[in-house]
């Protein structure tokens, strides 16, 4: 078994997280997550039996109650709804989603449209529109660019979501700078350098085995991208919660599996699939680190301004 590294959570998961754990602390429950604090089934069950209440809707949190924002971040118009509401907004959006937020600011301010690259009803890209609605325009394929209604003389920009597919996203933008020479995009790349790592493992790893899992949600971009390139090198692939997912049909005939897993399943899960391929299949583990990481993110101001 080879043991892709980097896998596993990111800095910006891991501060949402620690953000949430904190926020129980401080405030108690009942307190309120907009949408899930991040993509993963395990750690929503986990917040869920401690009492912690994921709305989908702003809505659904009583007047004056707490509510975090999840690491996907949210759009103006959700912040003024919870301002109005007097709730007590706690904001763990990743950092680098707020990049992409500003950057949307930004070219909107200077008349550009702004093509985002991304997948529809993400909760990211729900977030990133909503910075810009008037001026922003969703682009997720190669088809679209053809469809897109702008000429030569548009003044264009492109962002993405944090998430894609580094291949496909090229891809597009290929597409796009092809019929739109005059396009413009951000100074450094919106795909996060933890999408950007775990791909790079799996592209470089995947050569050596017969199959790979991956640990995450099916909600989940990034996890999803992972399966998705080990299945385009032409490998048996296959997404998963946890090891009670794993169909032993999968292992037939396999001498080598590479287990990896996104940005949002925790490591507690990898080990579970690490314990169960080594005791009932008797797996040797090789862990081969393709990129060392080092990224942090503090606490959300709201929390750290508490604790001062
Ligand atoms: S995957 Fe990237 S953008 Fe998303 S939370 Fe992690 S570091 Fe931030």
């Amino acid at each position: 078994m080879i043991l892709a590294n980097p896998r596993g959570f990111c800095a910006g998961v891991n501060m949402a997280i620690d953000a949430l754990d904190q926020s129980i602390k401080q405030f108690g429950t009942p307190l309120y997550v907009y949408h899930e604090i991040v993509h993963n089934r395990y750690v929503v069950d986990r917040f869920k039996s401690q009492g912690v209440t994921f709305v989908n809707e702003l809505a659904e949190v009583p007047n004056g109650g707490t509510v975090l924002y999840s690491a996907h971040g949210v759009s103006p118009s959700l912040r003024q709804e919870a301002k109005t509401r007097q709730l007590r907004a706690i904001d763990a959006t990743c950092p680098l989603v707020t990049k992409v937020h500003l950057e949307a600011i930004k070219f909107a301010k200077e008349g550009y449209q702004i093509l985002l690259i991304g997948h529809a009803d993400h909760d990211e890209v729900i977030g990133t529109m909503g910075e810009a609605p008037a001026v922003m325009t969703l682009v997720e394929t190669v088809e679209d660019v053809e469809k897109l209604p702008f000429t030569a003389d548009s003044k264009l920009a492109y962002l993405t979501q944090t998430t894609l597919s580094v291949d496909d996203a090229n891809m597009i933008i290929s597409a796009l700078k092809k019929r739109f020479p005059q396009l413009i995009g951000p100074n450094k790349e919106d795909i996060c350098y933890a999408t950007q790592n775990r791909q790079e493992a799996v592209k470089e790893l995947a050569k050596e085995v017969d199959l790979v899992l991956v640990l995450g949600s099916q909600n989940s971009s990034n996890s999803q991208r992972l399966a998705e390139l080990a299945k385009l090198m032409g490998k048996q692939a296959h997404l998963i919660d946890t090891v009670a997912e794993l169909d032993p049909a999968w292992l037939l005939n396999v001498k080598s599996v590479l287990v990896t897993a996104g940005a949002s399943a925790p490591e507690v899960v990898v080990q579970d699939l690490i314990d169960y391929l080594t005791r009932c299949y008797g797996a040797k583990v090789e862990t081969h680190t393709v990129r060392e990481e080092h990224v942090r993110f503090p606490l959300p101001k709201e929390l750290r301004l508490v604790m001062a």
